[in-house]
Order: structure tokens, then sequence, then C-alpha cells
């Protein structure tokens, strides 16, 4: 059998996190290394390892993983003034784990999108 994800691991609540909303589709939790003062990670509760995974099958619950990101931001009370949603793929895009997942980060002005 394969081995979980971190992320599956929280999500089955084996391990600890901080979960802000779960369903039968996504989990929402704060990342551990928040990036900026919220920075909120918004999961599959299926393995999907990237992006590049993706499939029609898949669209119906990507949708909601957007909405659920709203949800998130309006909950935290960052959606008038603005946040941004990242999703990291592969090397290159600096993908640290192997699990689908969205960030959500705001509560300040972010800057340019890249540096270096
Ligand atoms: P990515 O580089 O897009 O794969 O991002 C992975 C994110 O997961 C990083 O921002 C990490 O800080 C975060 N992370 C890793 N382990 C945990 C954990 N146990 N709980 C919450 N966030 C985590």
């Amino acid at each position: 059998m394969c081995k979980k994800t971190i992320f599956s691991k929280i999500i089955s609540r084996e391990i600890p996190a901080d979960i802000l909303y779960q369903d039968s589709l996504v989990t929402a939790f704060r990342d551990i290394n928040p990036q900026a003062p919220i920075h909120i990670l918004i999961v599959t509760n299926i393995e999907i390892p990237t992006v590049n995974d993706i499939t029609i099958d898949h669209e119906n619950m990507l949708g909601h993983l957007f909405s659920v990101a709203v949800k998130m931001a309006q909950q935290e009370g960052i959606d008038k003034e603005g946040y941004r949603l990242i999703v990291n793929c592969n090397q290159n895009g600096e993908q640290e784990i192997y699990h689908f997942h969205m960030h959500l980060l705001g509560g300040k002005r972010l800057g340019i999108m890249v540096s270096e």
C-alpha cells in the first residue's frame, strides 16, 4: 500500500493541525510555517500529487475547493482587502508536499508575485 501523505494524516486526524473546515471533499487548515498573517491550506481529501494530475473528473471538487477558499477568506475577514491563492507545481514551482493544495495568503500587502 502507498505511504500516506502528511496531509492525508492531517485529514484523518492522525497528526494534529489547526483545522478550520472539513467536508467530504476538502479540508482547510493553517500552514505550520505561515508566510503571511493569514496562511491557510485548502487540501483535497483524496491524494492528487500535483496539479498536472487533475482530470475532468476532479472539476466539481476543485470548483468546490475555490468556494471553500473564498469562505475561509470571508471567515478570516480578509476578503474585502484582498488575498492571494497559489498552487505550486513540481520543482520549479517549489512544491514541497505532493498532495494537491491551494495556499490562501493574506492579512497584509503581499508585494510582487515572484521575486529573485
Ligand atoms: P507547497 O510548497 O506548495 O507544497 O507547500 C507545502 C506547505 O505545507 C508549506 O507551506 C508548509 O509550511 C506546509 N506544511 C508542511 N507540513 C505541514 C503541517 N504538518 N501542517 C501544516 N502545514 C504544513
